[in-house]
């Protein structure tokens, strides 16, 4: 296909505004996909995905479209991660596409994600299409949507498409404005082959599965390709583009997007981001690369300590398809053997933690999120810590640094108090306060530890789900921070402590032991339990004695009914670890650590 025939796009939306609908009808409409094998969401492939309707990896499909102009085009979208935690993944994917389908539910208007979305596709130079989704439905505001869409983003939506991605109404003129408004994009055939790896997943049969767009030169089925970034070379065994099923070709050239395998084995040897050039050719690197950082870390221990080995088997096979995704060995002395893993965000954990838990059927305990902090020792050296367990010695820290952010929050008036007030909890610093319509947004600098666990429920319980919320990180900056321990009967319990702020020790000290006490059990003898300092005790609970023996009073009588009382015992125990002398629910670990 000429270049001048080609129109490379993205699609940019706030979760839930239509983004997936309207790639299906974008593949339906063009008889891309024979209508009975069409399945809603066709490009959220992973189960995970379907069921929390969310698009995870970047997904793209070929469509061939023939124009009212009588022409024959090649439209290649590239759908993206909608999510914060996988904002570095949108933002490589933006950069190989020349424009972007802006989706807003016409019966709500922009949000969060959309700005957040929106802001990378302009910064990625993006010729921008306004779509209106939704207006099948009475509660559609077209006129207000494209004001707010001119006033908030700055772009020009008096042409904004009027769409229902339901009903198909409005299909037809998307695909048109695809043709005319966006850019084909540019690139030289004759140069030196120059592709950008756009995302790679691994494949049981193929090994790993390599999205490229060729910028330069011909990529061919059997040429030796090298990964600037590692220098690593690869022979290309197979070519092909998505339709959204793998359809095989012989080359790709400029301005083309498709995929490539070469038997390699491991995710983590394909950046998304990285340069691809033929084998002893050199070429200037795509600008801007840098591998995604995981931010929160936690640990991962099995309730049955015995399946260790499976849980391995589990990391390192998820690990293959995910580079984002760190881990490594961790014991602790009161959960045993597991692993300390780094995610991208708390998403990304929960999909991790999910994914272990369903599809390899392993119960897992899991640490309070941490963030990474640099921990500036008094010889002037620097280390990052990952596990509040490992923080050193005061006596031979300096000082400590905590990741920030810059966290932009959407809301309707009514709530504004609420939000500001939780902000300022969570030692927020307010950067910019403006209205769009009828709906506030706010900007705050807030330190990322305060985000990490609970703050998106809380800000979504505070507002009644009408907040969207988006954030990025922008720095390190210094703070009065100290390491909490939790001890339960006088036993450090190093999967509960935590780096907390000074000034919030106590009160968060005090929460916690009182949620302890409501979580732990009541046992043969007294239980203290003490949130601490250094050596010192901030908060101390005392957990009384049971005073019988749950089976005490089936003595002597129904050995049925014992047996039973003691067979509920133990399931209940499963899910149980012991500290000690004391046996702590799993739960424990999770609801401890939340702050209401
Ligand atoms: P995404 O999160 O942006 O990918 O949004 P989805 O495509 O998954 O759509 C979210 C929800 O909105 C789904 O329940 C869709 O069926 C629904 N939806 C999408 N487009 C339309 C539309 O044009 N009209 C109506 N009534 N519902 C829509
Ligand atoms: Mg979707």
């Amino acid at each position: 296909t000429p270049l001048s025939h080609i129109r490379n796009f993205s699609i940019v939306a706030h979760i839930d505004h239509g983004k997936s609908t309207l790639a299906d009808r974008l593949i339906q409409s063009t008889n891309t996909v024979a209508d009975r094998d069409m399945k809603a969401q066709m490009l959220d492939a992973m189960d995970i995905e379907r069921e929390r309707g969310i698009t995870i990896k970047a997904n793209t499909v070929r469509i061939d479209y023939v124009a009212d102009n009588g022409e024959a085009y090649v439209l290649n979208l590239i759908d993206t991660p909608g999510h914060v935690d996988f904002a570095y993944e949108v933002s490589r994917s933006m950069r190989a596409v020349e424009g972007s389908l802006l989706v807003v539910d016409s019966t709500q208007g922009v949000e969060a994600q959309t700005l957040a979305n929106v802001y990378q596709a302009i910064d990625a130079d993006h010729e921008i299409v306004p779509i209106l989704n939704k207006i099948d439905l009475p509660a559609a505001d077209c006129d207000r949507v494209a004001e707010q869409i001119e006033d908030v983003i700055g772009i020009d939506a008096s042409g904004a498409i009027r769409v229902s991605a339901k009903t198909g109404i409005g299909i037809h003129e998307t695909l048109e404005a695809i043709v005319h408004h966006l850019p084909a994009p540019k690139g030289e055939e004759n140069a030196d082959l120059k592709a950008m790896l756009v995302d790679s997943w691994y494949d049981s049969y193929l090994g790993v599965i390599v999205l490229v767009r060729i910028i330069d030169g011909r990529l061919k089925k059997g040429d030796r390709v090298k990964f600037v970034s590692n220098g690593t070379v690869h022979h290309v065994d197979r070519i092909g583009v998505f339709r959204p099923q793998m359809q095989v070709i012989d080359s790709l050239g400029p301005g083309e997007i498709g995929f490539l395998t070469a038997s390699i084995k491991q995710v983590r040897d394909t950046r998304v981001g990285d340069t691809v050039t033929h084998d002893k050719k050199t070429v200037t690197p795509l600008p801007g690369f840098k591998p995604a950082q995981p931010v929160v870390f936690c640990g991962l221990f099995p309730v049955d300590s015995s399946e260790f080995e499976d849980l391995r088997d589990a990391i390192d096979k998820l690990a293959l398809n995910d580079a984002s995704f760190s881990f490594e060995m961790e014991t602790s002395a009161a959960l045993g053997f597991g692993f300390r893993c780094g995610f991208l965000g708390l998403l990304h954990l929960e999909v991790i933690r999910d994914r272990i838990e369903r599809e390899y059927d392993i119960e897992l305990i899991t640490t309070a999120p941490s963030v990474v902090y640099h921990v500036y020792m008094r010889d002037g050296s620097m280390q990052e810590l990952h596990n509040p367990a490992d923080m050193p010695d005061l006596s031979v820290v300096d000082h400590l640094e905590e990741p920030r952010i810059k966290a932009t929050i959407l809301v309707p008036d009514d709530y504004l108090g609420d939000v500001l007030k939780l902000c300022q909890d969570r030692r927020g610093v307010q950067l910019d306060l403006t209205y769009a319509g009828s709906r506030a947004m706010v900007v705050y600098n807030l330190p990322l530890n305060e985000v990490v666990f609970d703050f998106y429920d809380r800000l979504k319980s505070v507002t009644k789900g009408y907040a969207s919320f988006d954030y990025q990180l922008t720095g390190y900056q210094t703070d009065n921070l100290v390491k909490m321990s939790v001890l339960v009967n006088d036993e450090p319990v190093d999967a509960l402590s935590m780096m907390v702020h000074r000034d919030r020790a106590e009160t968060r000290g005090r929460a916690m032991v009182e949620k302890l006490k409501d979580l732990i059990p009541r046992h043969m003898f007294k239980i203290p339990i003490q949130a601490a300092i250094g050596g010192k005790v901030i908060a101390r609970e005392t957990l009384s004695a049971m005073r019988k023996d749950v089976t005490a009073k089936c003595y002597g009588g129904d050995a049925t009914r014992k047996r039973k009382l003691l067979d509920k015992q133990k399931a209940g125990k499963k899910k149980m670890r012991q500290f000690g002398k004391v046996d702590i629910p799993q739960e424990a670990f999770i609801s401890a650590l939340k702050m209401d």
